[in-house]
């Protein structure tokens, strides 16, 4: 299904997004098709009963950890990379033998229509079928019982989903967001790094991205160097013009548009602007803008920004960072730009993300062998590779014994020589 219709579903998300085709093909295609592949090629290692230790109380035994399906799941899909999760959480549920039900985000029409078309023309629609809609339709969708949700999306609709889960009981893994940081220390390769943060804001969806890197937590001293690289690696990459740019992708909505606006027009944020800051209402374009230590209250620190906008805040020492992320909500994802192997292991040690990346962004949710997922407001639950298979499968304990070896200590009477031993 995607190998066959590579270049409809690029045209759907550039419909949605203006989303540039090769990064539609890098960010979305190429990802659910080898998420495909990785599903075909280990499913019957996957699905193998796992060999579990017994104890001396059970004595002679063996027993088996079996997956089986939990049967019907639900995905409710968002608008950012609306292809690739849409189909990644539908490839783990089908791989796991659930029948499923996916229901795309309604504010990127374009992917959601082609997935009713493509969906019905390669799968089983006795097993897999896309309901399209907005609120009504998915509320409607929430009252039913299924039997595991996956959500994908902010976190304030998360609550509702698992709300309307807890009536039945149903599990659910969510996907949610956050506001992801990434600390720069000073002894980095200033290009690469530079560069590498493009590649986590503008490059990916003009920074409408869960793990898009949100704000930039560096040195005082730094912070003017950071600027002059980011501003030469931004034109480099996007030219004089960013708004005429064929590389970036607009912002989704009208809605999103405004909000934007709101975030980077309140008092004390709009005069902390070093770079960028051009829009155009009409084609729903915004330019990559950089602000420099926009006030902690204000309303850009504390909101998940999803777009092109991107704070950089100073403190005295690189350390410092860690108390400014951990006095927020837990993030989906937490970079780290540094040649300082103790100010790693401190990291990792001290900060609490869904994920962490240490000198690059974005790239470990291409890990299948790792986990994706949230922590606290950023989510719960997690997905990819054999992750996704485990997500989607109930793990049935079975112990085999036989009719030998049976002692009669643990029937009853329990006898004064009995309870000696
Ligand atoms: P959203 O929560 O508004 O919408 C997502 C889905 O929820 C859509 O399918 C929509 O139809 C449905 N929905 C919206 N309102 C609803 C309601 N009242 N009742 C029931 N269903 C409703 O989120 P969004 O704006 O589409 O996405 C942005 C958020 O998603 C950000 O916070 C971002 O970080 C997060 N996100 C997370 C991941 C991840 O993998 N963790 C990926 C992409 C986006």
């Amino acid at each position: 299904m995607i190998v066959e219709n590579e270049k409809e579903i690029a045209k759907a998300l550039y419909d949605d997004l203006s989303k540039p085709e090769f990064e539609a093909f890098i960010s979305e295609i190429s990802n659910a098709k080898s998420s495909c592949e990785l599903a075909l090629k280990e499913l019957k290692h996957w699905m193998k009963p796992e060999k579990a230790k017994t104890s001396i109380s059970t004595f002679p035994s063996s027993a088996e950890i079996v997956s089986e399906p939990l049967g019907v799941v639900l995905v409710i899909s968002t608008w950012n990379f609306p292809f690739l999760l849409s189909v990644d959480p539908v490839i783990g549920a089908i791989a796991a033998g659930n029948a499923v039900v996916l229901k795309p985000s309604e504010i990127s029409p374009a992917t959601s229509s082609l997935l009713v078309n493509l969906f019905d023309k390669y799968l089983d629609k006795s097993a897999v079928r896309v309901v399209e809609g907005a609120v009504p339709e998915t509320s409607a969708l929430l009252e039913q019982k299924w039997d595991k949700i996956l959500y994908t999306g902010s976190s304030r609709v998360g609550r509702i989903v698992m709300t309307a889960a807890a009536k039945h009981l149903t599990p659910v893994i969510l996907e949610l967001g956050g506001k992801c940081p990434a600390i720069v220390d000073s002894n980095v390769n200033l290009q690469v790094a530079t560069r590498r943060i493009i590649a986590g804001k503008w490059q990916c969806n003009n920074g409408q991205a869960c793990i898009g890197v949100d704000y930039v937590i560096t040195t005082k001293d730094f912070a003017p160097k950071l600027i002059d690289a980011l501003r030469k690696e931004l034109e480099d990459c996007f030219g004089r013009n960013p708004m005429e740019s064929k590389d970036i992708s607009r912002i989704v909505s009208l809605n999103h548009f405004t909000r934007l606006e709101r975030l980077l027009d309140e008092d004390n944020v709009s005069n902390k602007i070093v770079l960028g800051g051009q829009r155009d209402q009409n084609k729903l374009r915004m330019a990559p803008t950089i602000l420099l230590d926009v006030p902690k209250d204000s309303q850009i620190m504390q909101d998940e920004i999803f777009g092109p906008l991107l704070p950089i805040i100073t403190v005295e020492n690189v350390k410092d960072s860690f108390d400014a992320i951990n006095s927020k909500p837990k993030p989906l994802a937490a970079y780290l730009f540094t040649n300082d192997e103790k100010l790693k292991e401190s990291f990792v040690q001290n900060v609490s993300a869904g994920g962490m990346l240490i000198n690059d962004t974005i790239l470990h949710v291409t890990v299948d062998t790792l986990p994706f997922g949230g922590v606290e407001e950023s989510g719960m639950g997690s997905y990819h590779g054999k992750f996704s298979f485990d997500a989607f499968s109930h793990k049935k304990a079975v112990l085999y014994r036989s009719f030998n070896g049976d002692a009669s200590i643990r029937y009853p009477p329990y006898t004064e020589s009995k309870k000696k031993l």
